[in-house]
């Protein structure tokens, strides 16, 4: 019984990352705490992100503490984020955006896929974005989901946004480009527009549906046409 009573040593536990005062201002505007951490990220060119957030407005994943905007770059890449030199610059969005294009459009190309699949193919997909290059030898940030069967690659549908054209979104079906278009948050964010959320969701919905129908139209025509294989 007395067992109950006696004082064991205490490992020390693995404690999550938890506020404390640290005495930095958080550099979000209007936020007043000063409990901030300094964002770890650091890019290929081994420069350091200035900012420093609060709990609220950054995000500890696997231990280290990024603002948003590189918590979603991180998030983004995947294991290329463990890679110092496969971590885009400070300020290069474009992982992150083609990330986000393909979350929403994921259930609509596997869906797409797997419906145009013929026995023995199957569906395949890239789960990071990862950088690649066009034709003209142009970097360009892509995220790809393939139907395969046992002698290779039948179809590929690609997200990528390239380098110098940061702003345009890109769909290909196979070696054909089948839609493009700047987000309407972006074209928004470019001319200083403001508008209502109502709004904000219509003219997203209306541009995932012209990408959506841009895809099914261009499966449907690959599955019409002959099989040969499309890259
Ligand atoms: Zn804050
Ligand atoms: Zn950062």
């Amino acid at each position: 019984m007395t067992s109950l009573f006696r004082r064991r040593r205490r490992e020390p536990l693995a404690v999550p990352l938890e506020p404390e005062p640290t005495g930095i201002d958080c550099t979000v505007p209007g936020c007043p705490n000063t409990d901030a951490l300094r964002c770890e990220y650091r890019d290929r060119r081994g420069h350091l992100c200035p900012v420093s957030f609060c709990p609220d407005h950054g995000t500890v994943i696997e231990g280290a503490p990024y603002c948003r905007r590189h918590a979603s770059t991180v998030r983004a890449i995947g294991a290329l984020a463990s890679d110092p030199n496969g971590r885009p610059d400070l300020d290069d969005r474009t992982p992150s955006l083609v990330n986000w294009i393909s979350r929403e459009l994921d259930g609509h190309i596997r869906a797409q896929l797997e419906a145009a699949a013929g026995e023995g193919e199957s569906v395949v997909s890239d789960d990071a974005v990862h950088l690649s290059r066009d034709q003209n030898r142009n970097l360009r940030w892509e995220r790809s989901w393939r139907l395969v069967e046992n002698t290779g690659l039948v179809l590929k549908i690609s997200i990528h946004v390239s380098a110098e054209n940061d702003e345009l979104v890109r769909i290909n079906v196979g070696s054909e480009m089948v839609a493009d278009g700047i987000p309407p948050w972006i074209a928004r964010r470019k001319m200083g527009e403001d508008v209502d959320v109502s709004i904000d969701v219509a003219q997203r919905q209306l541009f995932y549906l012209y990408l959506q129908e841009s895809i099914a139209k261009a499966v449907a025509e690959f599955r019409g046409g002959d099989r040969r294989s499309a890259r």
